[in-house]
C-alpha cells in the first residue's frame, strides 16, 4: 500500500473505535496466511488475536479456500425467502448435531450483535404469545453483546457508555458483575445478589442473557461454572428463558466446544458467530428449542419477524460448514489443551511485575490485567517491532492465538508481552 492509500485511509475510513478526526495509526496488511499476518512492507507478524476470535483455524486455509471457491462456482448468493440450499441445509443439520439436543431450530443472521438481536426479539414474540407483556432482560455487569441497539442495551453500561444513548436505550436489569474467578473454590454466596434479583423482579422478565463462564470484551473475565448453573436453575424456577451468548466462546475457545458445557447446562436460545466460518465471512446463528420456536409460531404474528437480506448466504454458509467439519475431525482439544499449558507456565509468571495486576488463562485465552491503561498506539507499536499481532485495550493485554499456533509462534506472542510488561513507558500515566 502506498503512502497516499494509508493517506485516504486515514482520511477518510472509520476504523472500530477510532477516531475520525485524530485516528490512530493503522498497518497495512496484504496478506496472512497460517498464523502469520504479512505487511506490505514484508514484515510478518505472528497472530495472537485470531481476528477477534474468528480466525480459530489460521488464515488461507486450503480447506476452507477450497470449499469457498467450489461454493462461488455454484452461487455467491441467493435469497433465503422462499428458497433453500445444499450449503445452508448441511450447515444448520452440523449446529444442531454439535449443540446440545433441546437445541433444534436454526436462525442464520450475519452477524454476532444480529444474532443478538434475534434471540432477544425471540425472547420478546415468546411472552407476546404467551399473552404476557415482559420487556425488561437481566444480565451481568461486564458483559459485552454487540454494538446494535438492543444488543447494546444489555452490554455493561459503563464500558459502552449507555450514558451517550440516554433516554434512546431500554433499561434493563445488571446483576453484579460475578464475583467468584473460574478457577477459585465456589462460595456459596456467590449468586445471591442475583437470587434476589430474580425474586424482585422475575414476572416483568422477559429472558436472561449472559455470556457463559467467559466474560469477554466487557473486561474479559472468567467466572465459576456453579454461577451459571444456578442462573439456569433460577430461570427453570421462575419460567424464563435463558439466552448463552457463545459468541466468543463457541466452538472450542475454552478448552470445551461450547462454554455452558462447564456447567453442563442447556440455554433456550443460543448464539453463535465469530469463529462460526472459520474467521472468513461474516455469519452468525440463533438456535433455539422446539418449545420456543413453536410458541413464537403461535403467537398474533404467525411467524417470527426478521429476514435479512443475506439470511443464509451460501458462500458463508458453505465455509461455516468446512470450518465445522475441521472442528469436529477433534484436533482442537489438544491444540487448545497445549495452548492453555503454554500460556500458564509463560504468563501466570507475570504476576510479579510491576505493571500487573493480573493473570488469568481458560483453554486458548491468555489475559495479562495491568494496573495501568496501556498506551495503545505505543504499545502497538512496540509489538509489530517484536514482530506479533497483539491489539489490548484499556487495562487488558491478552491472546487468543488460532488454535493451529506452534510452540514457537506463541513463545514469541509471550516473550513479547513479558517485555512489554517491562517498559513502563508504554502505560499511560495516571
Ligand atoms: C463480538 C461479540 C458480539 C458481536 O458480534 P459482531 O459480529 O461483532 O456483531 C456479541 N457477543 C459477544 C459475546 C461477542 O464477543
Amino acid at each position: 500500500m502506498t503512502p497516499d492509500d494509508l493517506a485516504f485511509d486515514r482520511d477518510h475510513i472509520w476504523h472500530p473505535y477510532t477516531s475520525m478526526r485524530d485516528p490512530l495509526p493503522c498497518y497495512p496488511v496484504v496478506a496472512a496466511s497460517g498464523t502469520q499476518l504479512q505487511l506490505s512492507d514484508g514484515r510478518q507478524l505472528t497472530d495472537g488475536m485470531s481476528s477477534w476470535w474468528a480466525a480459530i483455524h489460521g488464515y488461507n486455509h486450503p480447506r476452507l479456500n477450497q470449499a469457498m471457491a467450489q461454493q462461488i462456482g455454484q452461487m455467491s448468493h441467493v435469497m433465503f425467502g422462499g428458497i433453500t440450499h445444499p450449503p445452508a441445509v448441511a450447515l444448520c443439520r452440523q449446529l444442531v448435531a454439535m449443540t446440545p439436543a433441546a437445541l433444534e431450530c436454526v436462525f442464520l443472521a450475519d452477524s454476532g450483535s444480529v444474532a443478538v438481536e434475534v434471540a432477544m426479539k425471540m425472547a420478546l414474540q415468546y411472552w407476546q404469545a404467551r399473552g404476557e407483556k415482559r420487556q425488561r432482560f437481566l444480565t451481568l455487569r461486564n458483559g459485552y453483546h454487540g454494538d446494535t441497539f438492543a444488543a447494546m442495551s444489555v452490554c455493561d453500561p459503563q464500558n459502552s457508555m449507555h450514558s451517550l444513548y440516554q433516554g434512546y436505550l431500554p433499561q434493563h436489569l445488571f446483576a453484579p458483575a460475578p464475583s467468584c474467578r473460574f478457577d477459585d473454590p465456589w462460595q456459596p454466596d456467590a449468586a445471591d445478589a442475583l437470587e434476589q434479583m430474580f425474586a424482585r423482579h422475575h414476572q416483568e422478565l422477559a429472558a436472561v442473557i449472559l455470556e457463559p463462564v467467559v466474560q469477554g470484551a466487557g473486561g474479559m473475565r472468567f467466572y465459576h461454572p456453579h454461577y451459571l448453573r444456578r442462573i439456569r436453575e433460577l430461570c427453570d424456577r421462575y419460567q424464563l428463558l435463558l439466552i448463552a451468548d457463545e459468541i466468543a466462546t463457541g466452538f472450542g475457545r475454552t478448552g470445551k466446544l461450547f462454554a455452558c458445557e462447564h456447567a453442563e447446562i442447556t440455554p433456550d436460545i443460543l448464539c453463535v458467530g465469530k469463529a462460526l466460518t472459520g474467521g472468513t465471512m461474516t455469519l452468525s446463528a440463533t438456535l433455539t428449542t422446539r418449545l420456543v420456536a413453536d410458541t413464537i409460531s403461535g403467537g398474533a404474528a404467525g411467524c417470527f419477524m426478521h429476514g435479512p437480506t443475506f439470511m443464509g448466504n451460501p458462500l458463508a454458509c458453505a465455509v461455516a460448514s468446512e470450518s465445522l467439519a475441521i472442528l469436529n475431525e477433534n484436533h482442537w482439544q489438544a491444540q487448545v489443551a497445549a495452548i492453555e499449558a503454554q500460556l500458564r507456565s509463560a504468563l501466570l509468571p507475570l504476576k510479579a511485575a510491576a505493571e500487573v495486576a493480573d493473570v488469568r488463562v481458560l483453554g486458548a485465552i491468555g489475559v495479562v490485567e495491568t494496573r495501568r491503561a496501556v498506551d495503545i498506539a505505543a504499545i502497538q507499536r512496540f509489538f509489530v517491532d517484536q514482530g506479533v499481532w497483539i491489539r489490548p485495550f484499556g487495562r487488558l493485554i491478552y491472546l487468543m492465538p488460532p488454535y493451529v499456533i506452534t510452540p514457537q509462534a506463541l513463545a514469541q506472542l509471550t516473550t513479547a508481552i513479558a517485555r512489554a510488561v517491562d517498559r513502563p513507558e508504554l502505560f499511560l500515566r495516571q
